[in-house]
This record gives C-alpha cells, structure tokens and sequence, in this order.
C-alpha cells in the first residue's frame, strides 16, 4: 500500500486527500489537496461573487501520530468576498474557518474540557492555555449556529443547592451553561446569539 493511501485511510480528513508525507524533526508533516473545487467563503459560508485574489499555504496542527507531532499542509486561494467584504483563506472540510487545529484535534480539546481542567489538557495536548480557550470559543460559536432543537433544564449541585442553567442541542449535548436558574439567567444565553441565531432559535421547539 502506498504512504499516501495509509494516511488517507488513517486520518479521513473530510474533503482532502493526501498527496504527500514527510518526516521529519517537528514531526509528520502530510500534504493534502482540497478536494472541494467550488469556491467557499470562510467568513459568511457564501459561494457566490468570489474572486480568486491569490494562493497561500497554511498548515495545521493535528491530532498527534503515537509520539509524533502531526500538521497537515495545503495550498488554499485567497478570495474576495463580495458578499460579506472579507478577504480570506478559502473554507475547508476539515478546519473551522480562521483555527491553526484541525476539527478533529478541537473535537478533542473540547470533550476534554468538558472533563478536566484547563492546564492538564494543556499538558496533554501541548497547547497554551489561551488556545484551548480560543479552541471552545469557536467550537461554541459552530454549535449555537446549528442551534435547531433546545433543550433547556437546571441542575443543583453541592450541598446548599446552587443551580447550573444547561441549554442543549438534542443531537450535540450541553452547547451553554451559566449559575442560576431564573429567567435572567436563561437572557444570557439569548443575548449571546447573533440576530440570525436568536431568529432561528424563536422557532425552535423549547422542552
Ligand atoms: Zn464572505
């Protein structure tokens, strides 16, 4: 089997495919092609009114390989959005828009944070302490835009009865929690989704 082909099974990086593997004394440095020709903002999603200012490449960290750091590598086109105005890396499938990790690697970071506290996971996955709380940010951010179905319940925890407000995604589990359990506790969530989000949520199904 070719190296190439190992590393497309291994890592299945929705919408790359692996062109090429090195390794070397950072790591396993894997290049990939996108597989997407169609041309896809990174700020607002929008596929259409895009110019093709230039190519850069990028490189992201990625889960690592047994001891070995792992990055992938691609080279993107920068485009012009007339749509939102931005000038940016175009999307892809397997990176959140703007994030130096790969999906899976925040996927990680953030189940883990929902475990532990923050300087072990910053020890495990060699990453500062403000990463990992850029990595929920953005993670949060991708979950409250899929908001489709809430849920919203309280829970009490120690012995003097405090209360956590949870709002939840019935298919993703938590995406907000916040102390209290009245309404000005449930505002906050609102008062952080975009105008878009709160309009979508207003049509959601509360249980
Ligand atoms: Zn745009």
């Amino acid at each position: 089997m070719r190296v190439t082909t190992a590393f497309n099974r291994m890592l299945r990086l929705p919408g790359a495919s692996v062109s090429d593997v090195e390794f070397g004394d950072e790591g396993v440095v894997v290049t990939v092609r996108s597989r997407r020709r169609a041309k896809r903002c990174a700020g607002c999603g929008g596929c259409d009114g895009l110019q093709v200012r230039d190519r850069r490449g990028k490189r992201w960290r990625h889960l690592d390989l047994a001891t070995s750091r792992c990055w992938i590598e691609c080279e993107l086109r920068r485009l012009d959005c007339r749509r939102c105005g931005r000038l940016a890396l175009e999307a892809v499938g397997w990176a959140r828009a703007g994030a130096p990790y790969t999906r899976d690697f925040e996927d990680v970071v953030v189940w883990l944070a929902q475990q532990m506290a923050k300087t072990p996971i910053t020890k495990l996955m060699g990453i500062g302490w403000a990463s990992v709380g850029k990595i929920i940010e953005r993670v949060v951010a991708e979950r409250l835009d899929g908001l489709v179905w809430l849920g919203v319940d309280e829970i009490s925890y120690q012995a003097d009865h405090r209360y956590l407000t949870c709002v939840a995604d019935h298919q993703t589990g938590v995406v907000w929690a916040a102390p209290g359990r009245n309404a000005q506790t449930l505002q906050g969530f609102f008062a952080q989704l975009t105008t878009q989000q709160r309009h979508r949520s207003g049509r959601s199904r509360s249980t």
